[in-house]
């Protein structure tokens, strides 16, 4: 095959989180070197990479020099600025490709590509001022979600509307800046399909995962998805595999919808790197979401996207803490729970600190297991009474 880069290379991270970190361990296990590029020093990456480059995104001279060491670069979250990508494009290709980066960060320019492409979205108009909203507002009707164009994730940068009245109120919340309106949709479930695609055309996916929300985070995955119809989740496999093609992508997407209630799927997001949705296939995958994109942008063949058995996923953010230092060895004590830290020093509410996977014999099985060993890593334990007893001192000494 030509074009491969070949294990023993040099390869790129823009970004330094989680993504980067899973990316770097997978590349690290079949022999390549891991340089990461970000303004922050000691981070989830940096620790596990070969080199960690600390500098702003906007130091496009950094940027020209980390990328004249590596033979391809990748992004793991997408808010990297398009002068980045470009000052980076000079020395080594960057994959997924710029402009599969430039749509997805921006939500009007992703649902306009996606609407014009005959993707199904929910309806939206673009909003630049009070009277734009007015109209589209009137347009669309109400329950509508206002959200900022540029940079939104998780939720950020937007807000509901329940009434007209509301919109001098929700322009102002969202700081004046140019925006979306989109209908609200009354939906059954989210999915999410994660898939790879590479140079030559081949692809992979993991089918449709069901994604669970809460406070507009992420916060429980289940694969394969239990609400949808066969025919509905492969569906959204065809679409997410048709958006893959349309954008060109050499790498992994994450393509995230609704199922509505009378049973349309609606494309939502896109993301042009592994997604937090696509964790469970570190524990349940013959190659996982990022040993997967590994392949891709390095011209390898995809690896098999088999799943071992039924997985959920829920996410560990930093309010776990609150009540003191989660005790790890009580979800370790459920040998089919899997757990996974990101090594950041700061607990916050909200922030990712880690995950935990449950694979079971059935989704609902594995849902349920990963939730009650997250509920375990802080319910405190009443010690027994008698000579034998298991006390929180014993298992607090091995968290
Ligand atoms: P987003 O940042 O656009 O992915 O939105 C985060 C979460 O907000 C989604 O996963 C949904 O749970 C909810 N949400 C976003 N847009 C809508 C909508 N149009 N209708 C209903 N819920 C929405």
């Amino acid at each position: 095959m030509t074009g491969v880069i070949p294990p023993g290379a040099n390869l790129g991270v823009l970004g330094s989180g989680q993504l980067g970190r899973m990316f770097a361990l997978a590349a690290r296990r079949m022999g390549y070197r891991v340089h990461t590029f970000s303004p922050e020093s000691d981070t989830p990456t940096g620790q596990v990479a070969d080199v960690e480059i600390t500098a702003p995104y906007d130091d496009l001279a950094a940027v020209r020099r980390f990328a004249k060491k590596v033979q391809v670069v990748t992004f793991e979250f997408e808010n990297v600025p398009a002068d980045c990508v470009k000052a980076a494009e000079e020395f080594a290709p960057v994959r997924p490709n710029a402009n599969a980066l430039h749509i997805s960060q921006h939500r009007l320019r992703e649902k306009t590509f996606l609407s014009e492409k005959g993707f199904p979205v929910a309806a939206f108009r673009r909003v630049r001022n009070l009277q734009e909203l007015e109209a589209a507002l009137k347009a669309l009707g109400t329950p509508a979600v206002l959200k900022t164009a540029g940079f939104g994730y998780d939720g950020k940068g937007q807000r509901p509307i329940l009434s007209p009245g509301e919109a001098d109120a929700a322009w102002t919340d969202l700081g004046g800046k140019e925006a979306v309106l989109e209908s609200f949709v009354d939906f059954a479930c989210e999915l999410s399909v994660v898939a790879a695609r590479s140079a030559n055309g081949a692809v992979a996916n993991w089918g449709a995962v069901e994604n669970i929300h809460e406070n507009h985070i992420l916060d429980v995955s289940v694969a394969p998805a239990l609400t949808p119809a066969p025919g509905q989740s492969k569906q959204a496999v065809e679409i997410a595999l048709e958006v893959l093609k349309a954008l060109d992508v050499v790498g992994v997407m994450c393509v995230e919808f609704f199922l509505t209630k009378t049973g349309r799927l609606l494309v939502n997001e896109l993301a042009p790197r592994p997604h937090n949705s696509g964790h469970f296939t570190l524990d349940a995958s013959v190659t996982n979401q990022f040993e997967q994109q590994l392949r891709a942008i390095c011209g390898l063949p995809l690896g098999a996207a088999d799943l071992f058995a039924p997985a959920a996923m829920a996410n560990l953010l930093g309010d776990l803490w609150t009540g003191g230092k989660p005790v790890w060895a009580r979800a370790l004590a459920l040998p089919d729970v899997k757990l996974h830290l990101y090594g950041k020093a700061e607990a916050r509410p909200g922030r990712k600190m880690g995950h935990l996977t449950a694979l079971a014999k059935t989704p609902v099985e594995a849902r349920d297991l990963v939730l009650s060993a997250r509920r375990a890593l802080s319910t405190p334990i009443k010690p027994k009474p008698g000579p034998l007893n298991t006390t929180p001192r014993d298992i607090n000494a091995c968290d």
